[in-house]
Order: structure tokens, then C-alpha cells, then sequence
């Protein structure tokens, strides 16, 4: 099976319907890793459009944010504003498909999928080696799959003994990735809101028979997005970050 994984939307339709177009026609179903909602300006349309694709989902801190569940304190004030206004457009029904989402699942005999890290679902950042090497003993699949942080990586664990845990960067666009046979962190990046440098919007095919994982890049119109975020009233550096994939 051909799986398309995407994560962190935030209500960029027009990231998302770029990531749709971009490998249409190549993969089977769609593994998505949470926060469909927060920052962007298409949150109904978001959620509505994962609907259509009837994939495999789960909760992020900005989905929770938005049902209440987190304290809207503990966002920063830009990220807080935008939580505000999405409860307030976000319908009774939509509400009712982030209320519905788990916080971690398992796939096919090998994978497990959270949002932050299998340590802490929601809220823990798995942005450095140190913090993958400990995080491995809290799931039991041979991969682990995780968005949250924005920012595409593979974390290998090695042999799981004397070896130390690496960060790979993907090669972008270079085709599929055989995978090593050493346990994985993989995470996709950000389709709505990237923050390593690059623009367009991130994500990845995994191929769970020949067991490769291709990371890939779309562009998308950057300026309509931000164009809505500024009809909205959003904070500037929301809008301008977008630009520059930070
Ligand atoms: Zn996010």
C-alpha cells in the first residue's frame, strides 16, 4: 500500500489542495498526523476536505486548543488569536469531527502515528536526536510516524544498543527512500505552515511494500493564503512567516 502522509494543515486550503494535485494518482490511501486547524484561514474547509478523503487521522495541540481541552494560555499570543477566531467560525458538525479524532493509532502491523511523540501525543517537540533516543522505548512498532513540529526529519535509532540515534534530512524530490532496517521517527513536515526554510508545503509517500518513503515539496499560492490571513485580521507574523517557510 501507498500511503500520502501529511501533517500539520492549519487551515491552508490552498497548501493542502497543492499536496492533493502534487501526487495524485500515487498513492492509496492518506495517513494524516493532526492539527488540521490553527493559524490558517480555512479551518471548515480543512476539515471538510480531510472528510472527503476518508483517511486515517488524529488530534493535534492546535485541534484540542480548539475544543477546549488545552488551556488557550499556554498558545503564544499570535497562535492564541487565531485559536480564538477559529472557535468562533469553526461548525457545531466540524467541531464534532475534531472531537471524534484519537490521539495516537496504530497502522498495518508496523506503524504507530501520533502528533508530537509516543511519550506525550499532543504537546512533546521531538526536534533534536537526544529526544528521539528516549522516546523509543515508548512505542512497540518497528516506525513511529509524527508531525508537530513542522520541520521534516527521519530519526534513526541504530542498532538500539552502543549506536546513537542520528537525524537524516530528507532529499526532496529525489524519489523513494528505501527505509534501513533499523527503527525509524519519521516526520513528513508541514503541509500548511513549514518552518525549515522552504516555502512549500512538505509531506511524504510511504510505500509499505518495497518499504521506502519518498519526502516531498509543492508549491502553493502563498500569497492568496496570506491575502485571506490579512482580510481576517490575523497577526503579521503569521502571515509573513508563510513566505519564507519560517
Ligand atoms: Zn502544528
Amino acid at each position: 500500500m501507498r500511503h500520502l502522509i501529511i501533517s500539520d494543515i492549519h487551515a491552508n486550503l490552498f497548501a493542502l489542495q497543492a499536496v492533493l494535485t502534487d501526487c495524485e494518482g500515487t498513492y492509496d490511501d492518506v495517513w494524516f498526523l493532526g492539527d488540521v486547524v490553527g493559524y490558517g484561514p480555512h479551518p471548515n474547509e480543512c476539515v471538510e476536505q480531510l472528510g472527503d478523503l476518508n483517511c486515517l487521522a488524529i488530534a493535534g495541540n492546535h485541534d484540542w486548543a480548539t475544543l477546549g481541552r488545552l488551556d488557550a494560555g499556554s498558545f503564544n499570543p499570535d497562535a492564541r488569536h487565531v485559536l480564538l477566531w477559529t472557535q468562533s467560525v469553526l461548525s457545531k458538525g466540524n467541531m464534532q469531527v475534531l472531537d471524534e479524532l484519537e490521539v495516537s493509532t496504530a497502522a498495518e502491523e508496523h506503524f504507530t502515528l501520533v502528533h508530537g511523540s509516543p511519550r506525550h501525543p499532543i504537546w512533546e517537540y521531538i526536534l533534536h536526536p537526544q529526544v528521539a533516543q528516549a522516546n523509543f522505548d515508548h512505542f512497540a512498532t518497528r516506525y513511529c510516524l509524527v508531525g508537530h513540529t513542522h520541520d521534516p526529519v527521519i530519526f534513526d535509532e541504530g542498532d538500539g544498543n552502543e549506536s546513537i540515534c542520528e537525524a537524516r534530512l530528507p532529499a526532496f524530490n529525489g524519489g523513494p527512500q528505501v527505509l534501513p532496517d533499523s527503527r525509524l521517527i519519521i516526520n513528513p513536515g508541514s503541509v500548511g505552515q513549514p518552518r525549515d526554510g522552504d516555502p512549500r508545503a512538505s509531506y511524504g509517500i510511504l510505500d509499505t511494500d518495497s518499504l521506502t518513503f519518498e519526502p516531498r515539496r509543492a508549491p502553493y499560492p502563498v500569497a492568496q493564503t496570506q491575502a485571506l490571513m490579512e482580510q481576517f485580521g490575523f497577526p503579521a507574523r503569521l502571515i509573513i512567516r508563510l513566505a519564507f517557510g519560517r
